[in-house]
Formats: structure tokens, sequence, C-alpha cells
């Protein structure tokens, strides 16, 4: 037992031969003892100390044992103390005074040894007891308090993702715009000044588009609302695509660039893979921007295979600048970096990691990193991810070649029913095809897009999904259900970037999905390649 944990036995008695004795017989108890030799003096340790159990002799100079205890009940502190009286006269009436003072034995001396330590036993085992239970009882006062303390964190945080959430829709709204109003004055003839000015507002705002987009990531998995998609890709396609990307960007820096994948890896996964690409970008974007000189890799393997899922490692390898052993956990905290002083060479809100941190959860798997300050990082991400045998059915080809925004189109000019209640989309929309020549008429509701759509005929309808009275997906319901109406091309427009958007359009009959901000190039090639589509079947059709 720790000394702290002993308990205080305090004996009182003015021959020091006695006080000696009994401190002896007690000394096997294992606790502390205290001795003291006058009344005055043990109510001096009763200020500062708890005990057990007193030993309280009766015949003392001075302050005698009754006296004494007397004073001892007084005290708050003492009030409880189970006190021993001891004496060496046998006197009935002696016994019932000291009862009578709160007593809880009375000893006459000399005492067999057995029994004065067991009787002492008996309060020092009480006391153990009672420590114990209040020790018990003041660490459930401390769960209760963090269960509370905790309660409100997590309102407050579910408080602060709420805000998020909302601020990055709200601020998407005006993004849209100020994108959109870039994009359409870029196409407009200007002086190459007025070009450069314009080019700038259109890199900047994209680069706060970025942010609002991880914020808004970062808020929703930070709710747990995060859902993920699952569909057929091509590993190997997708590792072609970013070493295309991330082969280009480190060759700007001189950097080497490698990609495996290993042999027995399946192919087609079936998974979410956006946010697969999404960490990987995150990973290689950081690998580039931090490594000055030798190479990244990007590596996959296979950790374990099952009939149906495979557990597969990705490693993002590179020769940078590293990070030391402090800095490893908290780089996966939202906002933190590395060097985040003002003067910092890299650019970044330290979001990324936080974001693909988050997204690995999500998926279901767990990540690592090694890493060495000067000789480079390995950040690793192990994930399971289902597969299937069959080859994912190829993407549509887009058009074969940028669409030029100021000319005319090449295909025909279509009728376009556009369902948007913002006027500045509506604006967007109505300028962009109209200089490729189409004409596009305006439903502000999802209701008027109804009764239009039956009383005209359309070669393509854009259909916001958000509108007052009716939305998105109730007038495309309707629609659908007017005679010669089920086949008209209806491409959905959204600002709401929740995964599983694209399966509830496509299952309300949509063909399309273009996420808000527009991208008018995106916006165009959907419209034509569906008007040309629309216009072939009808060709066969007839
Ligand atoms: P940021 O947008 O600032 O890059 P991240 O969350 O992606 O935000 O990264 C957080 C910080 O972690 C970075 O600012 C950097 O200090 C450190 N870091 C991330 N990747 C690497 C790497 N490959 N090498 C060295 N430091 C890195």
């Amino acid at each position: 037992m720790s000394d702290e944990d002993k308990a205080k036995i305090l004996i009182v008695d003015d021959v020091p031969g006695k006080l000696m004795a009994i401190a002896a017989v007690l000394e096997s108890l294992d606790q502390t003892i205290v001795t003291v030799t006058s009344g005055t003096e043990a109510l001096r340790r009763l200020l500062t100390d708890d005990f057990a159990v007193i030993l309280l002799d009766v015949n003392m100079p001075g302050l005698d044992g009754f006296e004494t205890a007397a004073l001892i009940r007084q005290r708050k502190r003492s009030e409880h103390t189970p006190i021993i009286f001891l004496t060496a006269y046998p006197d009935d009436a002696y016994a019932e005074k000291g009862y009578s003072l709160g007593a809880v034995d009375y000893i006459l001396t000399p005492a067999s040894p057995e029994v004065l330590r067991s009787k002492v036993a008996v309060f020092v085992d009480l006391y153990h007891k009672t420590q114990q239970i209040k020790k018990q009882a003041d660490h459930r006062v401390l769960l209760a308090q963090e269960h509370a303390a905790r309660l409100a964190a997590e309102r407050a945080n579910a408080a602060k993702s709420q805000f998020l959430t909302n601020m990055s829709h709200e601020l998407r709204t005006p993004m849209t715009a100020i994108i959109g109003m870039t994009d359409l004055a870029l196409f407009e003839e200007v002086s190459p000044q007025v070009r450069e000015y314009l080019a700038a507002v259109k890199t900047n705002a994209h680069l706060l588009l970025e942010l609002l987009n991880e914020i808004l990531d970062l808020s929703k998995l930070e709710a747990g609302k995060f859902v993920l998609d699952s569909a057929p890709f091509s590993l190997r396609k997708v590792v072609h695509e970013l070493t295309q990307t991330f082969g280009y960007r480190a060759g700007e820096k001189a950097l080497q660039f490698n990609a495996t994948v290993a042999d027995e890896a399946p192919d087609t996964l079936i998974a979410d893979s956006l946010r697969l690409r999404q960490v990987l970008i995150n990973l290689l974007t950081n690998a580039i921007k931090f490594t000055d000189q030798g190479s990244v890799t990007l590596d996959v393997a296979v950790e374990s295979i099952g009939s149906r899922e495979a557990w597969l490692r990705f490693s993002v390898t590179d020769t940078g600048i590293g990070i030391s052993d402090e800095d490893q956990d908290r780089i996966f905290a939202p906002f933190t970096q590395v060097d985040a002083t003002t003067s910092r060479r890299h650019a970044g809100a330290g979001l990324g990691l936080a974001i693909a941190s988050e997204l690995i959860r999500v998926m279901g798997g767990f990540r690592s990193i090694k890493s060495e300050v000067g000789r480079g990082s390995a950040f690793t991400f192990t994930v399971p991810l289902a597969y299937s045998k069959e080859v994912p059915a190829a993407e549509p080809e887009r058009t074969a070649g940028p669409v030029m925004l100021n000319g005319a189109a090449n295909g025909p000019t279509l009728k376009v029913l556009l369902a948007e209640d913002t006027p500045t989309n509506q604006m967007l929309v109505i300028h962009t095809l109209k200089k490729r020549g189409h004409a596009v008429e305006v439903a502000a509701d999802g209701r008027a897009a109804v009764i239009l759509a039956g009383e005209k005929t359309f070669d393509v309808i854009l259909m916001d999904l958000q509108m007052p009275h009716m939305d998105g997906f109730e007038a495309t319901a309707l629609i659908r259900g007017i005679p010669g109406r089920e086949h008209v091309p209806i491409i959905a427009l959204t600002a709401h970037t929740m995964v599983g958007d694209r399966e509830r359009c496509l299952a309300a009959g949509m063909e399309e999905y273009l996420p808000k901000p527009l991208d008018l190039r995106h916006l165009v090639e959907a419209v034509e390649r569906h008007g040309q589509l629309a216009e072939a079947r009808g060709a066969n059709e007839g």
C-alpha cells in the first residue's frame, strides 16, 4: 500500500512509554501512526489531517480525554471520526461519560495486544471502505460531467457543421454568377489587358470555389452526412489518368513520376471512384508540392483478396521535405499545416489531409504515414473495395475537341426549355445557348415548366432541381407522363453536390446531371449531344 493510501491512526497519551507500546502493537496493521502527548496537540493535528480512528487517553494533565473528545466532536472535520478511550480505571461512570461524548469504544489498559489490534483494525477497514465508496462516487460524478461536456461539444460541433454547410451553399450561389459571367465576358472580343484581368478573376474564383467545396465536404463528413457512391470503374484507367496529370506536373518541377498497379489487382472496382480519386489527388498534389528534387511514386498493391472484395493498398511516396514525428499526427487535423507562418512557401488551407483522412475512414479503410525530415514521406492507405470480373461499360465518348462557345452549333439549332428560378443562372444559360444559335424559353418554377412542356415541343429540357412551388424531380415525373414527352431529354442542374443526387436524377427519369456552378462548355456539350441523339432517334422512328 502506498503511504498516500494508508489510513492514519492518532494516539493521544501523556506517557511516552505507553504511546510507544501502543504504537508497537498497531505497527503490524501497516498504517500511518501519529502519536501526540496532549489534548491540545491532538486538536492541532486534527486541523490538518483526517484520521481513521483516534485512541484517546482519559487521564491527561491540561485538557483531559473527555474535554478533548468534546472539542473534537464540535469540529466539522472530525465530528464523525471514531474515538476509542483508553483508561486504566475500570469505572462504569467513566465509560458512560465516554459514550455520551460520542466514543465508539472503551478499552481498559493495559489491554491484550490482539484485542487492541483487532478493534483498531475494524475502524481502519471501515475507513478504507468509506474512502473507496467516496472515490467511486467521485468517479461517477466525473463521468457524468464528462458525458455532459461531450454532449455539449457534440452539439456545438453539429451547429458548426450546419453553419459551414449553409454558408458554403450560400457562397456557392454568387460564385456561380461570378464564374459564369466571367466565362461569358471571356467569349466576347475584349482587349488583351481586359482579357488578362478576367482570366485572373476566373482563376481566383475557381480557387475560392475549391475551398468552398472542401469546407462543404469536411462539414458533411464531420456531421456523418456523407454517403459514398458505388459504380463500376477501371482502376488502371484511374491510375493512368492520374499519371497523365501528375506526370505533367512533376515534369514541370523536373521530378520523376512513377505509377504501378500490382498485376494481381482486379481492374473493375465497384466503389466511389470520384472519392478515391479525390484522396489520391490530394496526396499526389502534396507530394509534388513538398518535393523539390527526386521523385514521386504512386503504387497500388493487393493486401488481400476475397471472392468479391479486395483490400487494396495505395501508397504515395516522395523524396521531399519530410515531416517530423510530432507533426505527423497533427497534419491530419483540419486547418493544420506544419509551417503555418504567413511567409510560408506553400499555399493551401490545410484541409486536404483532413478530408482525405475522413474519406478513408468512411470507405472503411485505414491510413499510415512514414516520413523523415529531409528524406521524404510515404502516405499509405488501405481500403476494402468491391470488384467484379466484368469489364465496366465504356463511358460515352464526349464530343471530340473542345466546344467553341462563341461559334454557331455544328449540328441542328435546338429549342430548349430552361426551368430555373435564379435570374443570374437564367441569363447565363440563355446567353450561352443563344450564342450557339439555340432558342431558349424560360420557366421560373417546376409548375410553369410542366405547363410549357405540355403546350410546346422542345428538343431538350434543362431542369433545376430546387425551385419554388414544384421541384425538378416532381416536374420531371409529370412531364414524363404527358403523351409524346416520354423521351424528351431532360438534363438536371443542381447546386447540391450531395452524393446520391446523380442516382436520384436518373431514377426520376432525367438523362444527365450537371453540377452548379455550371461549366458552360459542359452545358453546351450536353445540350447539343442530347439534342442530336433525340433528333437521330426521331429520324429513326419517323
Ligand atoms: P495543404 O492544403 O496545406 O497542403 P493538407 O491538409 O493537404 O493541407 O496538408 C497539411 C500539411 O501537411 C501541409 O501544409 C504540409 O505542411 C504537410 N504535408 C502534407 N503532405 C506532405 C508531404 N508529402 N511532404 C511534406 N509535408 C506534407
